[in-house]
């Protein structure tokens, strides 16, 4: 049963085709990986979904619903949370008062902006899920200050806040040392224990392959293969992708 489904969907940016009838499945309750080389389309399927980008054709659902061309809030609201590739927390804020932007989020910008304050159970909640993650010792620090592992934390309890149903992580693991990647990977496991849905961009094959159910492999723009990873690892398509893509990634696939 798919929670979230893409269905033909194209883009182009001027000259580049960027998702070329893309189509992807996510079952509910499960944890999809999506790979593929560099510039393939990936981040620009995620944006599609989220709606910070119009697609030119196709169609997205979540459940029963048709969500193709709503807004970012919009999708947000509806319980499809994601993370960005470059993380996009506030610098001169706090920890803590990321997450409270984060909870005036989900009501809208507008109400969001004109409330004056936080209830204590905003703010409870908050560190809670700061807990979660692991930084709640952070929540004063100023965001600017965080590591670049923490930065993912601390936007992985961000999407938290909203509840979402299925989450999206932009290379959760990118950048971040192994550590934070095993306390990264623990996380998602624990929640999607709890019933939450995963699709996760990632470069980092050891994670991705350990990690997820499905794997789909993007390959300019279109869904070039889907299956278990090991049924991933071994198709000769995907290593042809990747060696279009550069060594350094073709052996992250090949090395079983
Ligand atoms: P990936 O995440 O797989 O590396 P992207 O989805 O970021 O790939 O990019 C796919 C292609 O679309 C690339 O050629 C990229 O340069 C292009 N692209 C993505 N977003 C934009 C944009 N906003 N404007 C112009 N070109 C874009
Ligand atoms: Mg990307």
């Amino acid at each position: 049963m798919s929670i979230l489904s893409v269905t033909g969907v194209s883009r182009a940016f001027g000259g580049v085709q960027a998702l070329q009838a893309c189509s992807l499945e996510v079952d509910e309750g499960s944890i999809a990986g999506l790979i593929g080389p560099n510039g393939s389309g990936k981040t620009t399927l995620f944006n599609v979904v989220t709606g910070y980008v119009r697609a030119d054709q196709g169609a997205v659902r979540f459940r029963d619903e048709d969500i193709t061309g709503l807004r970012p809030n919009q999708v947000f609201a509806r319980g499809i949370g994601r993370t960005f590739q470059l993380t996009r927390i506030f610098e001169r804020l706090s920890v803590l008062e990321n997450m409270l932007v984060a909870t005036q989020r989900q009501e809208g910008w507008l109400r969001g902006l004109t409330r004056s304050k936080s209830s204590a159970e905003e703010v409870a909640t908050a560190l809670e899920l700061l807990d979660f993650v692991g930084i709640a010792e952070l929540a004063e620090l100023q965001a600017g200050a965080l590591s670049y592992g923490q930065r993912k934390l601390l936007e992985l309890a961000y999407v938290l806040v909203a509840d979402p149903q299925v989450i999206l992580l932009d290379e959760p693991a990118g950048g971040v040392n192994l550590t934070l990647i095993n306390r990264i990977a623990e996380k998602i496991r624990a929640l999607n224990a709890q019933g939450k849905t995963f699709l996760i961009v990632e470069h980092n094959m050891e994670f991705v392959m350990s990690l997820c159910d499905r794997v789909t492999v993007m390959h300019q723009g279109c869904n070039l293969v889907s299956g278990t990873p090991e049924e991933v690892r071994r198709d000769p398509k995907v290593l042809d992708a990747y060696l279009g893509g550069g060594e350094e990634e073709f052996e992250g696939v090949a090395g079983a």
